[in-house]
């Protein structure tokens, strides 16, 4: 049914079916939502988050066309669901969450899953360390306003990105770049809601 309902809003990539069809979503949600994980819709987590819903995760992993030699960039790790999606599909992945309980609930899954292509690192997708290094790939699971300079910089030449790009509260439009020689090739594709992206590393109570 899942599969089903995926590819009947449009998702034809198999190799995305079959990550979204092994990745047990069940796992990354509150233990209250189980019977509602997979459900085409976003769920509340920790710290007043939200894993995104199914057809965005894929939607989203579809539009990054990834090879298996890619190393990947995620700002925004929450659960870590759409971190445990790409690292099916890729050869590492680098996700970067602002908020430390988020980040060592998701770390804690990945490593009891047996995903150990993923790395999650606490910090600010606003200020990625420079010994990051550059990407094939950049996802953003969180709204902003505008795509900062410097993260289009930590694209590799012919890398994409995409983003959620627009108010905080409200609409936001999904936005793929990707890196040409010319510049940046700017497309944007569906509306979606997402969080915002935040600058800095969150201050927890
Ligand atoms: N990809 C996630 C859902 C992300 S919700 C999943 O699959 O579950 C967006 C996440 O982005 C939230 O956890 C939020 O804390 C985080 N976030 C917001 N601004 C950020 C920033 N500047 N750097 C890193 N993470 C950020």
């Amino acid at each position: 049914m899942f599969q089903l309902n995926l590819r009947r809003r449009g998702i034809s990539d198999q190799a995305v079916l079959r990550a979204m069809e092994e990745v047990p979503r069940e796992i990354f949600v509150e233990p209250a939502d189980r019977a509602d994980a997979y459900r085409d819709s976003a769920l509340g987590i920790a710290c007043g988050q939200t894993i995104s819903q199914p057809f965005v995760v894929a939607y989203m992993t579809e539009q990054l066309q990834l090879q298996m030699p890619h190393r990947v960039l995620e700002i925004g790790t929450g659960s870590g669901y759409q971190a445990a999606i790409l690292s099916r599909l890729c050869s590492q992945v680098l996700t970067i969450e602002r908020y430390r309980t988020l980040a060592e609930i998701a770390r804690a899954r990945l490593a009891k899953l047996g995903y150990d292509n993923i790395e999650v690192i606490l910090g600010d997708g606003y200020d990625i360390p420079a010994a990051a290094g550059t990407f094939d790939r950049i996802i953003v699971t969180a709204a902003m306003e505008q795509i900062p300079e410097a993260l289009l910089e930590r694209l590799k030449p012919g890398g994409i990105l995409i983003a959620p790009v627009g108010p905080h509260h409200g609409t936001q439009t999904l936005v793929r770049v990707t890196r040409t020689d010319a510049g940046f090739d700017r497309r944007e594709l569906v509306d979606v809601r997402f969080v915002p992206a935040l600058p800095g590393i969150a201050r927890e109570l």
